[in-house]
């Protein structure tokens, strides 16, 4: 495996490889890997000649109160994790190289970027629009793999993809959890022991509001019951709980074929996000 730390010679190998003929998989991360990380690296290495990870706390999709400073970067064991899992590019640029003291250019994606997660963190998407677009320009991947637990950003790189026309192939892959269900997170780290045997209780929540759903119960009386039970979780403030169709992220109809329940919930002060597709 090839540590690169220059968005210039990321982009000259990978312009290399497209002549060559190589499939480019690229799955960008902000590190302290786990194994939802490692499961969209997988599904990369057995769809592309090429994998690339991109590792970059990324600053400007972070609110001035936010944890950019705190969050966690543990790049040995991330580096060992990449090797171990078939990746042939890390992808570790620093702030310097991609951000100069002149950059103006952001990508916003209308719409999709001001609900839900967007509420509270209204300059969070454009933050990462913007350097997903910029990965997308350096390494010019022909698919590009993206948890479903980010259900919301999922779509709005979807979009942004398909306005952009960018000729990338974006790949939603299944939230990987814990064994008491709790959505795995480089953030979870924060929370104690306890917070995370608390936190088991959104996933759990989230199945029932499914099961009810689907059993024929009103959508919004099902998501007014599942937002009282989550307010009930210890140490709990729930941000938000919204269902929506899960292609265009509008607020559901009766004509919506697939729905998205999704939530946001601080547990001890620490923001989750998890979702069900129903
Ligand atoms: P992050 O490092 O948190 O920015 O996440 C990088 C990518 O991994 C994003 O596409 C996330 O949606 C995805 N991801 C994070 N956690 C999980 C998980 N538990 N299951 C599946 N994908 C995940």
């Amino acid at each position: 495996m090839k540590i690169i730390k220059n968005p210039l010679q990321i982009q000259k190998i990978s312009i290399e490889l497209m002549k060559k003929n190589k499939s480019i998989g690229l799955v960008p991360t902000m590190g302290a890997l786990h194994l939802g990380h490692i499961s969209l690296i997988k599904k990369s290495v057995s769809q592309n000649d090429i994998t690339v990870v991109s590792i970059y706390v990324n600053p400007i999709q972070f609110g001035p109160n936010e944890d950019y400073k705190r969050y966690p970067r543990p790049i040995k064991d991330d580096i060992e994790i990449c090797k171990k899992n078939g990746v042939d590019y890390l992808f570790l640029p620093t702030n310097e190289t991609l951000y100069d003291n002149d950059f103006s250019t952001y990508v916003t994606v209308d719409k999709l970027s001001n609900m839900m997660c967007g509420v509270t963190r209204p300059i969070h998407f454009r933050g990462v629009a913007t350097i997903v677009s910029k990965l997308f320009n350096m390494i010019l991947p022909d698919r590009a793999y993206f948890g479903l637990k980010d259900y919301q950003q999922y779509t709005v790189i979807k979009q942004m993809v398909k306005d952009l026309n960018f000729k990338i192939k974006v790949i939603g892959c299944p939230i990987v959890r814990e064994k008491n269900g709790l959505a795995m997170s480089s953030r979870n780290t924060y929370l104690s022991q306890e917070a995370k045997e608390n936190a088991s209780n959104i996933h759990k929540i989230l199945v029932n509001a499914k099961k009810s759903f689907n059993s024929g119960k009103n959508i919004f009386s099902v998501i007014k019951e599942a937002g009282i039970l989550l307010s009930k979780i210890e140490n709990s403030e729930v941000d938000y709980i919204e269902a929506r169709d899960s292609n265009t992220l509008q607020p559901v109809q009766t004509t919506s074929k697939k729905v998205v329940i999704a939530v946001a919930v601080k547990v001890q002060n620490i923001r989750l996000i998890d979702n069900i597709l129903c």
